[in-house]
């Protein structure tokens, strides 16, 4: 079982405070904190070991390029992906999933042809596949949630048509908690040869994952909200999928050879990462991926999911909150409005006077957003450092926020 105590010691910003009062850090789903460890190998990565990548023959360089190219192996064994060849890392979902746009999508379609999306989409998922209906006339087919914000996989594996080449889905909804079954979806879009992509920028974070046995092509995560720096991330590519994706960005590092004629392309990954990398970035994620491993993903989940538990039991006693999303088996994140002429941002702009950081807004899910029929919501999510006592503190700001507003 996670030591709580233990694991807050490790995360300094936990010790301050805001606008007086203890921090109680419930953002966690639009970006985690960073335990020392993380801080401490970004600073000895300036401080101590700092060269460009790759290219180097001198000492520094050898130990930036070791400690760079370690990472590939950490988000692999983090990933349950037995060929670390695999994992390019880039610098965050937004960035994996376009590359999947550019490179592999939007050579291979056709007008008419239909890419599967769930209303839950983050926007990261959402925005580069209108960029194919708005330039080649792909067509976007949604798949809706019930009433409590569940995706059935069946509704989705259904929709699957002659056109369909891809399913983009999320693994788990930032906004509602919501867990997908995203195997069951790979199952059955590998019997039809339909690509699936996976976002696993809230997945990857609150339950163990094993992209071995999930069997998607792609499946993307987000270094900063698995506790490590921002601008760092990975995308998981099948084999077979680098051999029919073109280069998305072209430069330095991503090359074989290069005359005034002609061009040939290093051997994937190194094919798809263009430039010079986040190397301090991917080192501090590599870091943050081990002290999570460390924890052990599973007790990660089975405390979040006692707080989950908890959150619901004092968030279903409050009669005038609404929650979007309200799954059993669903992650600790928590959207509400409120009765009364409380406003998202009037809520959280209240709750930060406690010291309580949550998010309003959207959330990046427009077409979420819509099918709830909202325009905004708050949003308490919960990290592996949170405390019941944390939640009591949030309940205890909102009751003085609805008394605010009654
Ligand atoms: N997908 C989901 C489900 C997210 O929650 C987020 C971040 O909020 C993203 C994608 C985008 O991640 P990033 O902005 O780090 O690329």
């Amino acid at each position: 079982m996670l030591d709580v105590d233990k694991i807050r010691a490790d995360f300094p910003i936990l010790k301050r405070e805001v606008n007086g009062k203890p921090l109680v850090y419930l953002d966690n789903g639009a970006s985690a904190q960073k335990p020392q460890a993380v801080i401490d190998a970004v600073t000895r990565a300036y401080s101590e070991e700092y060269a460009n990548v790759h290219r180097g023959l001198h000492t520094l360089s050898n130990i930036a390029t070791e400690k760079f190219e370690a990472v590939r192996g950490t988000v692999a064994r983090f990933l349950g992906v037995s060929d670390e060849s695999q994992i390019v890392l880039n610098s965050g979902t937004t960035e994996g999933i376009n590359m999947v746009a550019y490179g592999w999508a939007m050579p291979r379609m056709e007008p008419g042809d239909e890419i599967l999306l769930s209303v839950m989409e983050h926007h990261a998922n959402i925005v580069p596949w209108h960029f194919l209906r708005e330039r080649q006339g792909v067509k976007l087919t949604w798949v809706d949630t019930d009433a409590a914000g569940w995706l059935d996989p069946q509704k989705v594996i259904d929709a699957i048509g002659p056109r369909t080449k891809l399913i983009a889905i999320t693994q788990l909804s930032n906004v509602l908690g919501t867990k997908v079954d995203v195997k069951a979806i790979c199952d059955a879009a590998r019997a039809r040869g339909v690509a699936v992509l996976v976002d696993g920028s809230q997945g990857a974070v609150h339950m163990p994952v094993d992209l071995d046995e999930m069997g998607c092509d792609f499946y993307a995560i987000t270094g900063h909200k698995l506790y490590g720096p921002s601008a760092s991330g990975a995308i998981f590519v099948r084999g077979e999928r680098f051999e029919e994706m073109r280069p998305f960005m072209g430069g330095g590092d991503m090359i074989r050879d290069v005359s005034k004629d002609a061009v040939s392309y290093a051997d994937p990954p190194m094919k798809f990462e263009a430039g010079t990398p986040g190397i301090v970035q991917a080192i501090g994620l590599g870091v943050a991926l081990d002290y999570m491993m460390e924890v052990g993903v599973a007790d990660i989940a089975a405390h979040e999911d006692r707080l989950r538990d908890y959150a619901r039991a004092r968030l279903d006693g409050l009669n005038w909150l609404h929650q979007q999303g309200t799954v059993a088996d669903k992650a600790a994140i928590f959207s509400f409005t409120m009765d009364g002429a409380a406003h998202p941002h009037d809520i959280s702009t209240i709750l930060d006077k406690k010291g309580v950081a949550v998010r309003a807004g959207h959330h990046c899910a427009g077409p979420l957003m819509d099918h709830l029929g909202v325009s905004a919501t708050c949003r308490a999510s919960f990290a592996m450092y949170n405390t019941t006592a944390e939640v009591d503190t949030l309940v205890e700001a909102l009751e003085l926020c609805h008394e605010f507003f009654a």
